[in-house]
């Protein structure tokens, strides 16, 4: 459907954004004979993309917080995730792709169990799913056929939604779950079938010590050797990066996905070096993790935590300044998921959303996207548009209640009624 989108702030000025064939087609006018919506105290803004997280870990949310990574993992985390189903998963996956509407978000890049239940989740509600499920072998070498097989299957089911919102991706879980033998493989698959390779890399020191043990090596330099590095990277983490890793991921391309929230709640003992990352030209994305370790998908306030933890870590109040952490959660994401997205202009993707900016945390407006990253939250955002399809109109979205209640419902199923 084509959307004319009247009165609407773009870059200080009141002006009509027009969109055609999912795409922004004109700015200043557009056509009567379109759907209007009225832009009147809003500002339009791209929508974000959350470049690394684990959606139907919503069921999780608020289950087993304030523990210790391994125990948190063993006792409370990996019990729950071992009865989880596809169906089970379609429900969490909902309650995050409805939580991901309402606060801005309308792309996300996600490495999960039971990725149908994802994809399927993501098909009923419009914004765009990147999705894999996570290769392991725990290095037993008589798993590798079986994950390979099943990295290929999880291809086939998401293409089988035949929707270019819906994108199979490779997902390897990380170098100390994965053999180097099998990353390697996964590689073949993402390079044979053009996809992303999504893995979590270097997120705690004892991760790096046990590769550089292991493999005489630190993890980033480890992948290289393997030859898994390359422009379809995705480097969930890379907090414990050293200079050497750092000037690799540069050189050969991808991108690095900060993950401040996830980091600073479980505790992870380092700082994304963020100036050193884009110095050697890394693209650094941002993304929420899942919602068992932040506890929610708002982008808002990834953006101020990132912003925050960089200037406090480094003593530095002008280190990733407003407009960097905003560009980070909307224009470098649409890049590394190679859209042109990211930006209100002709010709752009029409993944965008419209703010509020009669809401009191958006008041006064001396500088909007400072009111974006340190004073707002996903709640301003009023209307989402991905793809020319409009996913939220008012604050309301789509069987908004029965998502909840089937939601309800599922963590009920897993956690047992505690009520
Ligand atoms: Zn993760």
């Amino acid at each position: 459907m084509d959307i004319l989108i009247k009165n609407v702030l773009l870059n200080g000025k009141k002006t009509d954004v027009s969109i055609k064939d999912c795409v922004i087609s004109e700015i200043g006018s557009g056509s009567k004979d379109d759907k209007v919506i009225d832009g009147s105290g809003k500002a339009v803004i791209p929508s974000f993309v959350n470049m690394h997280t684990h959606s139907a870990m919503t069921l999780f949310r608020g289950y087993a917080d304030d523990m210790a990574l391994i125990p948190w993992l063993e006792e409370k985390i990996w019990p729950l995730e071992s009865k989880l189903d596809e169906k089970l998963v379609y429900k969490g996956s909902k309650l995050a792709c409805l939580e991901m509407i309402k606060s801005g978000t309308t792309s996300f890049v996600d490495m999960y169990w039971h990725v149908k239940g994802t994809a399927k989740a993501v098909s009923e509600m419009g914004l765009r799913g990147y999705l894999s499920g996570a290769a392991i072998d725990l290095f037993d070498a008589d798993k590798h056929e079986q994950q390979v097989e099943k990295c290929l299957q999880e291809i086939k089911s998401v293409r089988s939604f035949g929707s270019d919102k819906i994108v199979p991706v490779v997902g390897a879980h990380a170098i100390y779950t994965v053999s180097g033998d099998l990353l390697k493989s996964m590689k073949e698959i993402a390079d044979k079938n053009n996809l992303m390779y999504h893995i979590h890399i270097s997120e705690t020191k004892g991760e790096v010590d046990e590769c550089i043990k292991k493999n005489g090596v630190t993890p980033v330099k480890y992948l290289d050797n393997l030859g898994v590095l390359g422009e379809n990277f995705i480097g969930a983490h890379g907090v414990w990066l050293d200079e050497e890793e750092i000037q690799l991921l540069g050189q050969r391309g991808g991108c690095v996905v900060h993950n401040p929230v996830s980091n600073m709640k479980l505790a992870v003992g380092s700082v994304l070096d963020y100036k050193g990352l884009i110095s050697n030209s890394v693209n650094v994305c941002l993304g929420s993790d899942g919602c068992a370790s932040n506890n929610n998908l708002d982008m808002f306030e990834e953006m101020k935590v990132a912003a925050l933890l960089q200037k406090s870590h480094y003593n530095d109040p002008r280190r990733l300044t407003s407009r960097e952490v905003f560009e980070m959660a909307t224009v470098n994401g649409y890049k590394a998921l190679g859209l042109k997205g990211g930006k209100i202009e002709e010709g752009f993707i029409a993944d965008l959303c419209l703010v509020d900016l009669s809401e009191v945390m958006m008041i006064p407006n001396h500088n909007l996207v400072s009111n974006f990253v340190y004073s707002a939250n996903g709640s301003v955002v009023e209307c989402v548009i991905c793809g020319g399809d409009v996913l939220m109109e008012n604050r309301v979205v789509k069987d908004e209640d029965k998502i909840i209640e089937e939601a309800v419902g599922a963590a009920e199923e897993i956690v047992g009624d505690r009520s």
